[in-house]
């Protein structure tokens, strides 16, 4: 049983980064306005989330540390899934590979905590804290040495969480995320900023002067965002950056498609600082092809490549170029 169970959180959690994911997802999914996330030596001696958000009940909270007890299962099709979480398993995943500790409090209520290690509960008592959410992952394989060997440096699992963070946060820009890692501030983020203020602070690019916006309906096809011009030489390679509704998605149909509308705009080895949102009915599109991984399966790729294609070349047409 315990065994099975920490094959299958494996599966979700295959490096801090994936475990950082499931937590600030959670956090959004409560109603945050701040997010505050903690790491240390890359998440794998420490991981830590703070949010403002609802907040959960002490009976709940043993609820949401078993496997299998979610709040949010879809009682229609896989395909109306649109919120981000939705398999009800991350936190007793996490917590079956590591030492979890969750404290959180719900406005009226009194602060609760559970702590559970590597599948056992540990402790659990009052917590002092404001209203929302605080977990803690420490150690994370400390005690599945077959998955620890797969860790990469601290510095290739830092580079992997902090990306993480980014993706979720250029997603909601009504969001405040600050991330410090070993102590130092590395991402601070306000809340409540526009797209385009979110998009330039998180790539540290000036789009505002060099950017063109991007906002096309197709049939029941949306496609928003920010691009910047061909003449902003100071793109690199990573600042390319997809969203699926709202979900930030890694896709390859994005590297063709910005290839096919810049086409030879740009000056060798320059590449797009590029955010895409992208909102497409739930029957168009597969989230679900690896929970935990960022992948998308479309219906219609070339449909979906055809209007990025078409959609950015006359928005590039339109400024001239
Ligand atoms: P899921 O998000 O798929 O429901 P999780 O294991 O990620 O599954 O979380 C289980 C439950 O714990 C959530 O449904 C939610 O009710 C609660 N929860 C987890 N994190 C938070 C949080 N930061 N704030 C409020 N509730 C939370
Ligand atoms: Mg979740």
């Amino acid at each position: 049983e315990k065994l099975v169970n920490r094959i299958a959180a494996g599966e979700v959690v295959e490096r801090p980064a994936a475990a950082l994911k499931e937590l600030v997802e959670n956090a959004i999914d409560a109603g945050s306005t701040r997010i505050s996330v903690r790491i240390a030596e890359g998440g794998i001696s420490r991981i830590e989330v703070e949010d403002d958000g609802c907040g959960i009940t002490a009976a709940d909270m043993a609820l949401a540390l078993e496997r299998h007890a979610t709040s949010k299962l879809p009682t229609d099709a896989i395909e109306d899934v649109i919120t981000m979480g939705f398999r009800g398993e991350a936190l007793p995943s996490i917590a079956s590979v590591a030492r979890l500790t969750l404290e959180s409090r719900v406005a009226g209520g009194d602060g609760w905590k559970r702590v559970v290690d590597n599948g056992v509960v540990a402790a659990e008592g009052p917590a002092a804290l404001a209203n929302g959410t605080r977990v803690m992952v420490e150690d994370l394989f400390a005690r599945v040495p077959a998955r620890r060997k797969f860790l990469r440096s601290p510095r290739s699992e830092y580079a992997a969480c902090l990306d993480v963070v980014k993706r979720l946060a250029m997603a909601r820009p009504d969001i405040g995320f600050t991330v410090e890692h070993d102590g130092r501030r590395v991402l601070d983020v306000q809340g409540g900023q526009d797209q385009l203020t979110r998009v330039a602070a998180l790539t540290q690019r000036d789009l505002a002067a060099n950017s063109i916006g991007i906002d096309i309906d197709r049939a029941d096809v949306h496609l928003g965002g920010v691009i910047s011009l061909p003449t902003y030489n100071r793109g690199i390679a990573d600042h390319q950056y997809l969203f699926v509704n709202g979900r930030p998605v890694k896709d390859r149909l994005l590297v063709g498609a910005l290839r096919g509308a810049y086409a030879d705009l740009l000056a060798r080895d320059r590449h797009p600082v590029v955010a895409l949102f992208l909102d497409v009915p739930t029957s168009e599109v597969d989230v679900n092809v690896h929970p935990a991984k960022t992948e998308v399966r479309f219906r219609d790729p070339q449909l979906i490549r055809g209007m990025i294609v078409g959609g950015l070349r006359r928005a590039l047409d339109e400024h001239g170029f």
